[in-house]
C-alpha cells in the first residue's frame, strides 16, 4: 500500500464520529485514503495524484462489524433451517463438527469472510468452535488472512467429540494456543489477531471455562464466551457463577445472554464487558428475546453477530432490523389493551448503526483503528449504493441502510485501503471460491453418511 492515495469523490458521507454532532448525520463530501488509513474527511478534497473513486450516487460510511460467527460452518449452510437448538447441537456441533478436515474449515473460513465482505462486513469475531487438531487451528488462520478482511480468530477451546482426540488433556490445547501465538502472531497489527473462543459453561463447568479465561488473561486475549442460551433442564445463572469466581471483566464478550437475570445483565455492563446478539439464532432457537433493549437500558452498548450460516443469512444488517423490531414489538406490547396507542419507541435506528460500528469495534478491542470515519484510522469503509430500486429516494441515511438494504446494495468494500469489493462485485476468484465450498460441502456430506450412526451417546439422530 506504500504511498496509494484512493479518493472517494462526492459520497453521501456518514463518519458515524461521536464529535462530528448529530450521531448518524450526513453530508456531501469525499474521503481521502492514504497508505491504509483516513487521511481526510472533507466536503471537498483536492488530490489530483489519487485513485478516484466516484461516489456521488452511494452512502460512504464505515464497515459494518460482525460480532459472533462460527466462519467455519460456512460449507454447511442451510443444514439447520428447521431445527432448534438440540437440533443444532446433534446435527452441526456433535455430528458435522466431527468430520471436518484442515481444509474444511479453511475453506469455510475463506469462502464465508468473502461473504461477510460481500455484506459490506469488514471485521469479524470468528468463534471458531472446531479446532479439532493443530492443524486445524493453522488451516482456519490461514482461510480468514487469505480473504483480506479484519478478524479476530477465536480460537476454540470447546471438545469436538472425537473418536482419537489429537488433544488428549486441557493442556494439550493449551499449549497448542501457545504455539498459535508465539508462531502466528509474532507481531502484533496485524488485520487478523488472535483471541480465545471458550466452552460452554454448562458442559464444561466452572473450573474449566476459569481456566480457559486465565490462559486467555496471561496472554492478553479477549475472550468470548456463549452465556445463557438454553434452560433445559433448567436456567443456571451462568453470569452470576462467573461473578462469583472473579471473572467478568472487560475483555469478556458475552454471546446471547438471553435468559441472564436484569442483574446479571447490569453485571456485565458494570464491569465494562460486551454483548453480541444474534436475533435470527436465537428466535428461532427458543433463546427468548434479544438483549439489546435491556443491556442498552442497563448500561451496555450492543453488539450483533450473524451466529451461523449454517442456519440463516451472514447479512449484518438482517440481524439489526430483527433485533431493534422485535425490541419495539415488546415494548408497544406493554401499551395492549390500554385504549391508547404506543407514542414513543425507546429504540432508534441510530442506536443501530452505533451497535454495528463504534460498540462493535470497541468490543473487538479496535475502537482507535475503526468503527469511524475519523482522520488517522484505518480506512476500513463502504459504499452503498443510494439509486437502486429499494434505496431511492434519500430521506434519512441511516433508515435507509438498516432498514431498507442488503448485501446486494453494497457497491465497493475497503479494509484498510485495500479494496475488496467493487462496482458490486468481489475481488476474489469466485470460481476458485465456488470449487472450494462444493468439494468441502461434498465430503462433509459423504462423510456424516457413513458418521451418522457413530453418534456420541445421547445424541442418536432421529
Ligand atoms: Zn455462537
Amino acid at each position: 500500500m506504500a504511498d496509494h492515495k484512493t479518493l472517494i469523490k462526492g459520497g453521501t458521507v456518514m463518519t458515524l464520529d461521536e464529535r462530528d454532532g448529530a450521531f448518524g448525520s450526513t453530508f456531501t463530501g469525499d474521503v481521502l485514503i492514504e497508505n491504509g488509513r483516513i487521511a481526510l474527511v472533507a466536503a471537498r478534497i483536492n488530490a489530483p495524484d489519487a485513485e478516484l473513486v466516484e461516489a456521488s450516487d452511494c452512502l460512504v460510511m464505515p464497515g459494518l462489524i460482525d460480532t459472533h460467527r462460527h466462519v467455519w460452518q460456512t460449507a454447511l449452510r442451510g443444514v439447520t433451517h428447521d431445527e432448534t437448538l438440540k437440533g443444532y447441537m446433534r446435527e452441526i456441533r456433535f455430528l458435522r463438527a466431527r468430520v471436518y478436515r484442515p481444509e474444511d474449515i479453511r475453506t469455510g473460513n475463506y469462502v464465508g469472510m468473502l461473504e461477510a465482505i460481500n455484506a459490506g462486513i469488514t471485521a469479524v469475531w470468528d468463534f471458531s468452535h472446531c479446532v479439532n487438531s493443530p492443524a486445524h487451528a493453522d488451516a482456519a488462520l490461514d482461510g480468514l488472512i487469505d480473504a483480506g478482511a479484519r478478524a479476530v480468530f477465536g480460537y476454540g477451546f470447546n471438545e469436538v467429540p472425537l473418536d482419537v482426540p489429537p488433544f488428549k488433556r486441557f493442556e494439550d490445547r493449551l499449549a497448542d494456543l501457545q504455539r498459535v501465538a508465539a508462531t502466528r502472531f509474532p507481531v502484533t497489527g496485524g488485520l487478523v489477531t488472535l483471541g480465545v473462543a471458550t466452552s460452554d459453561l454448562p458442559i464444561c463447568g466452572i473450573e474449566r471455562l476459569a481456566a480457559e479465561i486465565r490462559a486467555a488473561r496471561e496472554l492478553g486475549l479477549p475472550i468470548s464466551v456463549h452465556s445463557n442460551t438454553w434452560e433445559f433442564p433448567e436456567r443456571d445463572p451462568e453470569v452470576a457463577l462467573m461473578d462469583r469466581h472473579g471473572l467478568l471483566g472487560p475483555d469478556l464478550l458475552f454471546v446471547h445472554s438471553n435468559l441472564s437475570s436484569d442483574e446479571e445483565i447490569k453485571r456485565i455492563a458494570d464491569t465494562g464487558g460486551w454483548i453480541s446478539s444474534t436475533p435470527e439464532t436465537e428466535m428461532q432457537m427458543s433463546m427468548g428475546p434479544s438483549v439489546i433493549g435491556r443491556f442498552s437500558r442497563l448500561g451496555g452498548r450492543p453488539t450483533f453477530g450473524c451466529d451461523i450460516i449454517s442456519n440463516n443469512s451472514g447479512d449484518l444488517l438482517a440481524q439489526a432490523r430483527l433485533g431493534l423490531q422485535t425490541e419495539r414489538m415488546l415494548e408497544c406490547a406493554q401499551s395492549l389493551g390500554r385504549k391508547h396507542g404506543h407514542e414513543d419507541l425507546t429504540l432508534r435506528t441510530a442506536d443501530m448503526l452505533r451497535a454495528m460500528t463504534v460498540n462493535a469495534a470497541a468490543a473487538l478491542g479496535l475502537a482507535d483503528r475503526v468503527g469511524t470515519l475519523t482522520k488517522g484510522k484505518d480506512a476500513d469503509l463502504i459504499l452503498v449504493r443510494l439509486d437502486d430500486i429499494n434505496t431511492m429516494p434519500l430521506h434519512d441515511a441511516g433508515a435507509t441502510l438498516l432498514l431498507h438494504a442488503h448485501p446486494g446494495n453494497v457497491d465497493s468494500v475497503f479494509v484498510a485501503g485495500r479494496c475488496l469489493k467493487r462496482h458490486g462485485r468481489l475481488v476474489a476468484d469466485m470460481a476458485r471460491a465456488r470449487r472450494l465450498i462444493m468439494e468441502s460441502h461434498e465430503h462433509v456430506n459423504a462423510a456424516i453418511a457413513r458418521d451418522r450412526s457413530t453418534l456420541p451417546p445421547g445424541y442418536k439422530a432421529a
